[in-house]
């Protein structure tokens, strides 16, 4: 497999082709950005750690029965991919209240939610990636009826997987963010799954040990990202 040129380029990954149609090369790189790219910052091994969390916890998803385009780590900061026709809306968990939600319903940091709930954004930096529903979809033909069903299961079906996961390490899955693609005509789970992408809370202490400790501006966010992945038994050096 040969990486060939620069297909797109997001805020913390880059996208390139290879010799091969059907598969990309994604590139973690150290750049960490929140607020829709406001606030950007370089974070030294963030890129290797990143790469490293997602292929450990693709392969656990993948284990789980749900299909991935994870294909296989190829270097510190580079993983080889399946090529989606990605899906252009977020899925979002919530197992716990805690950012947005909070600030749109007024509910308070911390509460349970049980059943865990769910919502669509669009994902568009332009606009906020602004909160949508299923006939937003529908309608605008970003996805059909069949693969919005498929993408809920699969979300929900991904939090019983990684919940566990992480509560053996003695923490909290929050909530977390997933993206779709398709691939031969299946949903298939696309993007990544790293700290940059979810929340996770100390079981005990309830300290944050994710991207909000960017977003915060805490300090030790590589840091945090090591320790949780140290938890779930992944090795960085
Ligand atoms: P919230 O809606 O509270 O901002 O985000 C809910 C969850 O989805 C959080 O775990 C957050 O990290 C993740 N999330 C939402 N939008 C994005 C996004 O555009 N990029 C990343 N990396 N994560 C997101």
């Amino acid at each position: 497999m040969e990486k060939r040129e620069e297909l797109y380029s997001g805020k913390a990954k880059s996208v390139y082709t290879t010799d091969e149609a059907d598969k990309l090369v994604l590139e973690f790189r150290d750049d960490t950005s929140a607020f829709d790219g406001k606030k950007k910052e370089k974070l030294s091994r963030k890129g290797m750690v990143n790469n490293r969390f997602n292929a450990f916890i693709m392969d656990k998803i993948a284990a789980a029965g749900i299909e991935t385009h994870h294909i296989s780590l190829l270097s510190d900061h580079e993983s080889l991919v399946k090529k989606l026709d990605m899906i252009p809306v977020e899925c979002v968990v919530r197992n716990i209240a805690a950012g947005s939600i909070c600030r749109r319903l007024g509910v308070e940091e911390g509460l349970d939610l049980n059943p865990p709930t769910f919502e669509f954004f669009l994902k568009n930096d332009e606009l906020g990636d602004p909160m949508i529903n299923e006939f937003h979809i529908r309608s605008f033909g970003w996805a059909e009826a069949e693969h919005i069903e498929k993408m809920k299961t699969l979300t929900f079906a991904v939090n019983d997987v990684l919940k566990e996961l992480f509560l053996a390490g003695g923490m909290l899955l929050v909530d977390y963010k997933l993206e779709f693609g398709l691939f031969e005509g299946r949903v298939v789970l696309g993007d990544e799954f790293s700290p940059d992408g979810c929340r996770l809370w100390d079981q005990q202490t309830r300290e944050k040990l994710d991207k909000d400790r960017f977003r915060q501006g805490l300090g030790g966010v590589v840091e945090a990202y090591e320790e949780v992945g140290r938890r779930i038994g992944i090795q960085f050096d």
